[in-house]
């Protein structure tokens, strides 16, 4: 067979052939709506690559993009890439500081940035020491006046060349993409992506029992460029041609209703957050959805009263997806095995809860602390390890040192438990477990039901110290603006659905749980909250 390397600009070359009309819709920071098809997207693209090599990027270079879901985003991604270069997606909602570690450790080059946040490189600019050159993701007649060092208006800066451009070879093993992750303790860390592991991880989502996507899908990509990759949608939508609906910088429940009517969306993805406030807006206003059939709902656990109301109110189907940055990043979809979707609906939702079944190239275990793999049986839990070629073997530099075990298996910091039919279910990320007299109670399941309480918008559970059993949930709650329920509320509804020694110690109300960059609960900034909490059980107990 020939040696055809698996590149990310071939993906690109195809959308324009075979879908050259079909359309990319961007709702503009500038306002406007803006309309574009794959025929254009590739020829700019093209002129990008072009200017960017006649300034200097060579291959490997890294070029920083710190933006909202936008056709020139995706351009800049394609151009760079073409160009031999390494796109590099800088979260906006990370602290300063964090970002400049990230820059600077990227030595990223150029920076290609959104209206919204030059009001933040303007502040950082003087820490940030390899970074040349700064384009604004507008036109001359937005540009603003800024600070930033050799600014230029995108649209000024694709006038430096034509699309007369022969993509920059590569070879597919080649670096194409950087993400660093969050990561809640040491300095975030860089994944590379190669275009042989983008090129494979978006093949492998579009399977049915993937994405599912085709040509005649109009997808909404809300969950940024900037989070792991779009979940891989830059790659797959235009391996099918899809159209692409992008969003900009509006993901409230309004701004998301209007675009996925307005543009007739089939298919969507995004965090549980962004799904609460499209729901709420929903609920409130009596709305329907008219042409919405898929959406993927990851990044962390969809509760199953979230995936019940999409799917029986408003016939929308849900993917429950779970992955992370090192991993391309989607691990597992929860598509039905073939028996399961005869079952009736109650029991459907059960396993749809779960985080679903791997995508093929995808394999995964789970192992006790030594190693050694547990048993597939719906009820052990152990350390989720991976292993595939769109699975990251080490960070960017070699920080951290090796994450590869004896077999090449790399632990994904998640507790999870494997059943017999491939599904995997998330209990904790293993610092997030609570460890009590020995056993361990996972936070997910108590979060997932305690959601499901009409008053509540978003609940949290938390270990605090506890003298006999070393640790006892906390259940910490956000309540739904206007909305009142009290702990014994919410204690009678959790009755009966978990276990009794689960059933949390105490309830705390906050006016906002804290959700990070990524659309997480940070759990730590709770555990930091609520260090010195004085659990009702703990008098008691002490004086045991
Ligand atoms: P990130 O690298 O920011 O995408 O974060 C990856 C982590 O998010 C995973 O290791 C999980 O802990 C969490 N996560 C992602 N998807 C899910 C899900 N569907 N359910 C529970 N946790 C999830």
């Amino acid at each position: 067979m020939q040696d055809w390397p698996l590149l990310v600009h071939k993906v690109l070359d195809h959308a324009a052939t075979y879908a050259a009309t079909r359309e990319i819709v961007t709702r503009g920071i500038e306002g406007p709506i803006r309309r574009t098809n794959w025929a254009t997207i590739h020829q700019r693209s093209k002129t990008l690559a072009k200017v960017l090599a006649k300034r200097g990027i060579k291959p490997a270079d890294r070029v920083a993009t710190l933006a909202w879901n936008s056709e020139r985003h995706l351009e800049s991604w394609y151009g760079i890439t073409g160009a031999g270069g390494v796109y590099h997606t800088l979260n906006p909602r990370l602290f300063p500081e964090q970002l400049v570690y990230i820059v600077n450790h990227a030595e990223d080059r150029m920076i290609f940035v959104d209206l919204t946040f030059i009001p933040i490189l303007e502040k950082l600019q003087a820490q940030l020491s390899t970074v040349e050159t700064y384009v604004v993701l507008t036109d001359a007649a937005h540009m603003p006046a800024t600070s930033l060092k050799n600014a230029i208006a995108y649209e000024e800066l694709l006038k430096e060349a034509d699309a007369d451009f022969a993509w920059v070879e590569l070879d597919e093993k080649d670096a194409c993409g950087l993400c660093y992750t969050s990561g809640t303790t040491g300095n975030p860390k860089g994944v590379l992506y190669s275009h042989r592991s983008n090129v494979i991880h978006a093949m492998a989502i579009l399977s049915a029992d993937g994405f599912g996507l085709s040509n005649a899908d109009t997808v909404l990509p809300i969950v940024p460029m900037f989070h792991a990759n779009a979940w891989s949608l830059s790659f797959s939508a235009p391996m099918t041609g899809a159209k692409m609906v992008m969003p900009g910088a509006k993901l409230d429940g309004e701004s998301v209703y209007n675009l996925l009517e307005d543009e007739q969306i089939t298919m969507s993805a995004a965090v549980p957050t962004v799904w609460l406030m499209l729901l709420q807006h929903m609920e409130a206003n009596n709305l329907k959805l008219s042409t919405l059939k898929r959406v993927a709902i990851g990044g962390s656990a969809c509760p199953p009263s979230m995936i019940e109301k999409f799917e029986v109110n408003y016939g929308v189907e849900v993917m429950h997806a779970w992955g992370m940055t090192e991993m391309s990043p989607v691990g597992t979809l929860g598509s039905l095995l073939a028996k399961d979707r005869k079952l009736p609906f109650a029991e459907q939702l059960k396993i749809k809860s779960k985080q679903g079944r791997p995508l093929f190239s995808v394999e995964m275990k789970i192992t006790d602390d030594e190693g050694a793999e547990l048993p597939r049986d719906g009820k052990t839990f152990g350390h989720l390890v991976v292993r595939g070629p769109a699975v990251s073997s080490g960070y960017f530099k070699g920080e951290g040192g090796n994450i590869l075990d004896a077999d090449g298996f790399f632990d994904t910091g998640d507790v999870a438990m494997l059943d017999a039919d491939g599904y995997m279910q998330i209990t904790d990320r293993s610092k997030d477990v609570i460890k009590s007299g020995g056993e361990w109670i996972s936070s997910i399941d108590i979060e997932n039901i305690a959601v499901g309480h009409p008053a509540v918008a978003i609940a949290a559970v938390i270990g605090v110290a506890h003298p006999k059993w070393d640790e006892r949930p906390l259940l910490i709650v956000q309540l739904k603006p206007g909305a009142d329920a009290s702990k014994e509320d919410l204690l009678k509804f959790l009755e009966g659905k978990i276990a009794k020694w689960w059933m949390p110690d105490d309830v705390a109300f906050v006016e906002a749980v804290p959700v990070g960059a990524t659309g997480k609960i940070q759990k730590l900034t709770l555990r930091e909250t609520f260090k010195g909490h004085v659990l009702p059980t703990a008098g008691s107990a002490a004086a045991e």
